[in-house]
Parts: structure tokens; sequence; C-alpha cells
């Protein structure tokens, strides 16, 4: 089927940065055919036409890090000191069952669909029933099981890397979802379990995934333990290589730099959740510098709070031009290429999306133009950064498939997930209020 897209202001955030202010696209099947200025020849015959509006037409932007089974958590104990100790690591243990993360992942996936996320990079617990309520949904994603000592899904201790496995087999064919495996970070692993999770991603070539050098405690104990930062550690038990995507990367010396630009790992930065907790403002323009690639991510929704790249794209503006006290560096161009082609590189999945090319996926959102919040537009990637919101998507596509249709889920209904959510969130709810 061939679907033409017209009148838009297209950024494709290709290495040139090439625009095309009066744009047209042209998806074959779930392809980007052709793009240009204008109108393409034989346009007329087209029996599926979209008028954007003029509205600014982008790459469908990618979430590097979240945990889509995590929205019952949002908005709890937000303001609490040590929260993941007495709150979330409890709950999850008492209340998170495979239905409420299936639920959970659906409303995540559903969040992101209609902020113009189309692809997320996930780590969490029934990642296989994650994986049937996000390819319902049919949103991109890498899935990936999360490996600690002890886990909501099974009962002996690292029994998630038997699960692992067995998920990344069921899902290693799926042209949405890449399975992938997710040790929760070198603190809660052993140097055994994070070794044989290693094993089992060179083995099927899958994504690894782990939160790395984010928390003071972690730093101190690898001080004290190895005399080595969480990143050396790491490399020094030959975990480090291009599949792996690091989360936080808070507190990074210029070793650890050096390390992940040799092993050359990807760097999923998470500016809001880090903020709000008060850990820190990861190093990314010296990353950047070395030609480490970053995207962003929002992290749970229990931590970021939202799962939209616009939140971290201000984030970023803001927290990173105080950082460096330099009002020019993070121009906005750069920031929304963190948020899209930027991401595609971190989850390695550059040569299908990121940016809108011939023969890349048709992965694509439309941000409209005339809400109140959009006027004047002198610098579209100006007009994304700082003055658009999520509730400016108007359109989404999704491996050529229309997913967001003026503002709505353009094949389900938000009020049925929610309630589907809310139904399964019973005995969460018991357990939060004895808390
Ligand atoms: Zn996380």
């Amino acid at each position: 089927m061939k679907q033409l897209l017209y009148n838009a202001n297209i950024l494709t955030m290709n290495d040139n940065y090439d625009a095309y202010e009066n744009g047209y696209l042209v998806i074959q099947d779930n392809v980007i055919q052709e793009l240009g200025e204008g109108l393409p020849a034989g346009y007329h015959t087209y029996n599926e036409k979209y008028d954007c509006g003029q509205g600014i037409l982008i790459p469908g932007m990618v979430n590097t890090h979240t945990h889509v089974g995590m929205i019952p958590f949002r908005s709890l104990a937000d303001d609490v000191p040590n929260r993941l100790e007495r709150f979330l690591f409890p709950l999850e243990n008492r209340a998170m069952t495979a239905d409420l993360a299936y639920a959970s992942a659906k409303y995540a996936a559903a969040e992101m669909q209609l902020a113009g996320v189309t692809t997320c990079s996930d780590m969490y617990y029934f990642e296989d029933d994650i994986a049937s309520a996000v390819k319902e949904m049919g949103s991109r994603a890498i899935l990936a099981e999360t490996i600690i000592k002890k886990s909501p899904d099974t009962t002996a201790d690292y029994e998630t890397l038997d699960y692992a496995e067995y998920f990344i087999q069921r899902w290693l064919e799926d042209d949405l979802i890449t399975p992938g495996i997710a040790p929760h970070a070198p603190y809660t692993n052993s140097t055994e379990s994070l070794q044989k999770a290693a094993a089992i991603s060179h083995k099927y070539n899958v994504p690894i995934m782990m939160h790395v050098s984010e928390m003071e405690h972690e730093m101190v104990y690898y001080a004290e333990q190895y005399q080595m930062s969480p990143v050396a550690y790491l490399d020094s038990i030959g975990l480090l290589n291009n599949r792996f995507i690091a989360a936080h990367c808070i507190h990074l010396n210029s070793e650890d730099i050096q390390i992940l630009k040799h092993n050359q790992v990807g760097v999923a930065h998470c500016i809001g959740a880090n903020t709000k907790s008060a850990k820190g403002v990861a190093p990314v323009k010296e990353l950047i510098n070395q030609e480490v690639n970053v995207g962003l991510g929002t992290d749970g929704p229990s931590s970021g709070n939202t799962l939209d790249m616009f939140t971290q794209m201000r984030m970023v503006a803001n927290f990173h031009k105080t950082y460096n006290r330099d009002r020019s560096a993070f121009a906005a161009q750069e920031i929304v290429g963190l948020a899209t082609i930027g991401g595609a590189r971190v989850l390695n999945m550059a040569d299908e999306i990121g940016s809108l090319e011939v023969g890349k996926k048709a992965d694509i959102c439309l941000v409209e133009t005339q809400s109140v919040n959009m006027f004047p537009v002198f610098d579209p990637y100006s007009a994304l950064v700082y003055s658009a919101n999520a509730g400016n998507v108007e359109a989404v596509w999704i491996n050529g498939a229309q997913r967001v249709l003026q503002k709505q889920l353009a094949q389900h209904d938000l009020r049925t997930i929610r309630s589907d959510l809310d139904s399964s969130m019973s005995q969460f709810k018991v357990i939060v209020s004895e808390l």
C-alpha cells in the first residue's frame, strides 16, 4: 500500500540535516519510498493522502531507556528519600504480576505513541507479557528481561537468566520486537550472573542493557572493593561491547569515557529522572566530544514521570546549557538529533530508523503548529525543543501503519486501556495503603 503525506515542514535528521519546508513523503508498505519538496509526480493517483497542515514532520522519537511495566508507580512517594528500597523493590516483589505488567505496558505504549515515541528500549520483568502488549499496540521496541538476584517473576536466585533466554528465543524473529537481556545494575548482580547475561547476549547477538554509574553508593562500593569505577569493572570482566546500552552514566571520569568509546557502548541519558532524584548531571558534552553515541531516555514512569521526549529535550537544553555555562551549547537541532537519530544509534538501529530517508522504516511523527503554544515558528527545531509538548503530536506512523490520528489512538481506545490497567491495580493499591 502507498500513502502520501504532504504539506509538511519535514526535518529529515539525516547527516546533512536536510529539510523540506513544503515537503512530501511517500510510504510504500512499511518503508519510506520517496520524499522531497512540493508534491511527487502523479500525486493525484494516490488513494491514501494525508494533509499535514504545514505541521513539522520528524522521525518517530526513540526512548532509549524506560520501564513500561511501572505505570502503576507513577506519582507514588516521589519526594521520599531511599524510595527504591522503601517502596519500589517491596511493591514489585509483593504486587507485580504478569497481568499488571501487561496492562501497564499497553498503557505505556499508548502514552508513548500519543507523544510521538515510536521506539523504546525497556527493561523489566514478565517481558514475554510485555512483548505481547507492545506488539498488540504496534510499537517498535527493544525489550529486555531484568536480571537481578531476586525478581518478582521467578523464585530462585538469578532464575531470570533462564527466563531471559526463553524470552529471547521466542521473539528473536519478530519484525517490531527485538528481545534483549538486562542485568539490573552491576551492584545488584554477581560477577557470574553478569557474565552469564553477557554470554546470552553474545549467543543470540541481542542487546544487553544496564543501569551504570547511577548511584553514589555504587561508586563508593566499586572504589573500595575493586579500586576502580563501575565502568572499568564491567570492562575488566568483559561485559562491554557495541551491543551494550548503558543507562544513566552520571558519574564518569575521563578514563570511563575512553572505555565506553573504545567498546562502542551506547549511553541512554535520562536527564529528567537523574535530576529529579538529585543524582547529578551526566557529562554528555564530553561523551559527544569523544564520539560516544548518546540518546535520551525517560527512565520508568516512577523515576521520570513522563514517557515523552519533549520533556527530555527541554531539560537537556536547560540543564546542559547551565552545566556548561554556555548558552550556545546544545543547539535545538542537536537536541532533536539526540531524541531521534542519536537514540537509534544507541540502540544499533540507525540503519532502519531515526531519520526520514529513503529505504528506512516509516516511523514518523507529525507535530502540529496550530495550537496556541506553537506560534510563531521561526525555527522548527527550536519550536520542537522550547515550545512544543507531547500534546502537539497530531499523527504517528509506525512501520508504515498509522497509530495516532488527530491526537487519538487510531486502532485502540485509551479509556479501555486505562480502565483495564486500573482494574489490574486493585491488589497493588491495597499494598500501597499498607506501606
Ligand atoms: Zn531505569
